[in-house]
């Protein structure tokens, strides 16, 4: 009796229901597929491309140490799975859950084609998010639109248990062991669920507790840095959520409340697929072309310190803090007046944690076509320079012109120095008012 265990972002050992329940049977093969439709298209870049083969590396040593092994192939994954369970006779095949139109499209593909073969197709939710996309809904509709409402049932609804990994798995005999992609770094950052797990021990040990009070301070650098290893599954929500919860004080409550957001985005793309790209409340925007000033924003040369720090930290780190995502999609989508998906896929580019639910339906939530319900909110890059980087030590650690200037108010408002100060900088000018971009943001739709 063989079944197959198909990875997709789920990288990991401990607590993944789709292994622990192919494990039980008397023979499995773990397999992971490269779908060059995701690998090759346009939400990979390289560093997500380097992370996901440190995934699988570790997968394959982790899974070798309790008797199996890791089979790679690369192919349209509906074509891979099917062969290989022609080939070893498989009885069933296990598969997480998941909820872009490319994940729901897989699984209605796989269920048909195994289906013509005899073969049983068993997807398992809560692999991927905390609470299953669906199982959470208001009266009269398939999905919550709003988040808070959603929060209050989501912390309600009962959870399973974080299961621990498998302790043994066989593999059939004469199975033919796909080449494993060998483990890389990107940037600094590193792939896989050992990796991951260390990090998360860190976590609770050395952050969790300040999360509430310093997650917001640009420049402290004080939250998990989990998202890439959520986002390729090598650590569990639920079990991140099931131990935060053990915790008593703000700052676990602000962490759980954080891995809602991200079940929230999950469950409004898996009702509304199409939402990855279009309006999901459109307001008749007419956004404008001006490719000059998109490429000034790419580029972090905006002539706004705080909103260039956050664009540099992006393109040199492939990360960029929360608060910063907000202040440089509200200065795109709202001050430039610039189509959010500009912005969107200009961060699955860069982004070494590129979600597809996070991102994309983030860009949504601050470009005001979203679940915002204030849509129409701009953020000031100036207050929030106050409020979040009253030092100004995020925009001097980003932005090494201006990295002398001690006084704060200076380094976020450079063209407040004498002009012989300012000529010295090799900082551009503001290239555009904050007034101005408000009035034509206001005048814009409709
Ligand atoms: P922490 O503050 O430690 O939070 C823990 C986890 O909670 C994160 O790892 C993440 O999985 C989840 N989370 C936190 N904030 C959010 C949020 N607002 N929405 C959904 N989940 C959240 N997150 C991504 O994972 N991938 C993206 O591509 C992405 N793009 C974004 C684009 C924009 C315009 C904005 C405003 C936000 C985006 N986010 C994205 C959400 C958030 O910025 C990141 O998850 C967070 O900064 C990651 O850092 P962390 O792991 O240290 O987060």
């Amino acid at each position: 009796r063989v079944q197959l265990a198909v990875f997709t972002r789920d990288l990991r050992v401990a607590d993944n229901p789709m292994l622990a329940q192919a494990a039980t049977a008397e023979r499995v093969v773990p397999l992971f597929v490269q779908d060059p439709a995701i690998t090759g298209g346009r939400f990979s870049n390289p560093s997500r491309q380097h992370l996901l083969n440190a995934g699988l590396a570790d997968l394959d040593h982790s899974l070798r140490g309790i008797g199996g092994a890791l089979v790679v192939r690369r192919g349209d994954p509906i074509t891979e799975i099917v062969r290989l369970a022609e080939r070893v006779d498989a009885e069933a095949v296990h598969i997480a859950a998941d909820v872009s139109s490319h994940a729901q499209h897989r699984e209605q593909r796989l269920a048909a084609a195994l289906a013509g073969h005899r073969r049983g197709l068993v997807v398992h939710e809560a692999v991927t998010t905390v609470q299953p996309a669906g199982s959470i809904t208001p009266s009269g509709s398939d999905h919550f639109a709003v988040f808070t409402p959603y929060l209050r049932r989501w912390l309600q609804q009962p959870r399973r248990d974080p299961l621990p990994p498998p302790r043994a798995i066989r593999l059939p005999d004469g199975l033919p062991s796909g080449r494993v992609p060998s483990g890389q770094q990107a940037r600094g950052w590193t792939g896989g669920e050992t990796a991951a797990r260390q990090r998360v021990e860190d976590w609770f040990t050395d952050g969790l507790d300040d999360y509430h009070d310093r997650h917001d301070d640009l420049a402290g650098d004080a939250t998990s840095k989990l998202s890439p290893s959520l986002h390729f599954g090598f650590v569990s929500p639920l079990e991140l959520v099931t131990r935060a919860q053990r915790h008593a004080g703000p700052g676990p409550e602000a962490f759980v409340r954080q891995l809602a957001w991200r079940d929230f985005h999950h469950q409004v793309l898996a009702a509304r697929p199409q939402a990855a790209w279009q309006d999901y409340r459109p307001r008749g925007d007419h956004w404008i072309d001006d490719d000059a000033a998109f490429r000034a924003w790419q580029a972090g040369l905006t002539g706004y310190p705080l909103v260039d720090a956050g664009m540099r930290q992006l393109t040199k780190s492939g990360w960029m803090h929360n608060r910063a995502r907000m202040i440089v999609a509200s200065f795109l989508t709202k001050t430039l007046y610039l189509d959010w998906r500009l912005g969107a896929q200009h961060f699955l580019d860069q982004l070494v944690d590129g979600d597809l639910a996070n991102n994309n339906l983030n860009w949504q939530w601050v470009a005001g076509t979203g679940n915002d319900t204030r849509p129409n909110r701009v953020l000031n890059p100036l207050r929030q320079a106050k409020r979040f980087d009253a030092d100004a030590d995020y925009v001097r650690r980003w932005l090494p012109e201006l990295a002398a200037i001690d006084d704060p108010t200076m380094a976020h408002q450079p063209w407040l120095l004498p002009a012989a100060d300012r000529r010295t900088l090799r900082y551009p000018e503001p290239i555009i008012d904050l007034t101005v971009g408000r009035d034509r943001f206001a005048h814009g739709r409709g």
